[in-house]
């Protein structure tokens, strides 16, 4: 049996037995069978498995649980972007790998599979914060994290409030959608709405240049109408301030259940001093990814943007 699928067939049936030998759901088994592994009560079958197999065995059973009891907001960053994003940061921040390890937070973490997507991709070559409200969501982060021996830090806490973060390289991030409830906490921000409640998703936008080291880039995964919305015109100038838009590229038709879920990614990088905004941004649609030749042409169509700007 392949290694994937040996550990998550383990995973599975012991989160069964859980489920069904007590008052948890699913979910909460897997996250009890990788604490029970990670305290040695019992036999871990993936000794010899990649960090990736690791990840997407785990992967698997996480998503399992959370399609018994789906949020929108809860939902893990499938590979498919996960990669893709992995594959932009290796592009942007090239030559800083390079030169040793390179930062990186996610303010929204959730089970931490963006997150572990992208170190794994660049395995050796990052350190992680991750932040996350949920609790469940963060233990299996850090069982995850630890399972595939990434070092990531975790903070359990709202991302909103004052964060104990060191400026960071890179910031990586699948954000959460919507109102953010928390209307004090909103006035520590440019973005806070005027009238009304502040968008979570446009705070977190500033939270996180504002931990960020003049020059990082920021890869987020946006509401694909983000410039449409009635607080847009706020964001657009806030970010002219300070940071330049890199890019927004489409993500692929079909990706998303419905079109209110449709996801685009937004790069942008912190203004400095030792920088310039890009000649052009970089406005693409990722191509259907079983389309091998259409997909080779959009990454070829970045690396010409990347020579040019
Ligand atoms: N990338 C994550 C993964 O792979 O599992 C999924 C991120 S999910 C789209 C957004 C996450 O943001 C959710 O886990 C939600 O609990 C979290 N969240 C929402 N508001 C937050 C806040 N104010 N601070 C920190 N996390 C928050």
């Amino acid at each position: 049996m392949e290694n994937l699928e040996k550990i998550f067939s383990f995973i599975n049936e012991k989160s069964e037995q859980y489920e069904q030998n007590s008052e948890l759901t699913y979910l909460e088994g897997v996250l009890n069978t990788l604490e029970d592994i990670l305290d040695q009560k019992i036999e871990w079958v993936g000794k010899d498995a990649s960090k990736e197999e690791i990840r997407k065995a785990v992967q698997l059973a996480i998503l399992k649980g959370m399609r018994k009891s789906s949020q929108p907001n809860h939902q893990m960053t499938p590979d498919s972007l996960g990669l893709l994003v992995g594959y932009f940061v290796e592009q942007f921040v090239e030559e800083k790998l390079s030169q040793g390890p390179v930062s990186i937070l996610d303010p929204a973490v959730g089970t931490g599979n963006l997150l572990l997507t992208v170190m794994n991709m660049l395995d050796g070559k990052t350190f992680s914060t991750g932040i996350e409200v949920d609790e469940t969501l963060i233990r299996l982060a850090a069982d995850t994290a630890e399972l595939t021996q990434q070092p990531i830090m975790l903070y359990h806490q709202d991302a909103l409030q004052k964060m104990l973060v060191d400026p960071v390289d890179v910031v990586v991030c699948d954000l959460p959608v919507g109102y953010y409830p928390n209307e004090d906490v909103a006035l520590d921000y440019e973005l806070c709405a005027r009238e009304g409640m502040s968008y979570a998703h446009h705070l977190l936008i500033e939270q996180s240049i504002n931990h960020s080291k003049d020059g990082a880039y920021l890869f987020f995964l946006v509401p694909a109408n983000l410039f449409e919305s009635e607080q847009a015109n706020e964001l657009h100038n806030y970010l002219k301030k300070h940071a330049w838009i890199q890019a927004v590229i489409q993500l692929p038709d079909g990706l998303f259940a419905n079109k209110s879920l449709e996801k685009s990614m937004l790069i942008l990088q912190k203004q400095s001093k030792d920088h310039r905004a890009p000649r052009e941004v970089l406005l693409a649609k990722v191509p259907n990814m079983s389309n091998k030749q259409a997909l080779s042409a959009f990454f070829e169509k970045v690396q010409i943007w990347k020579k040019q700007k």
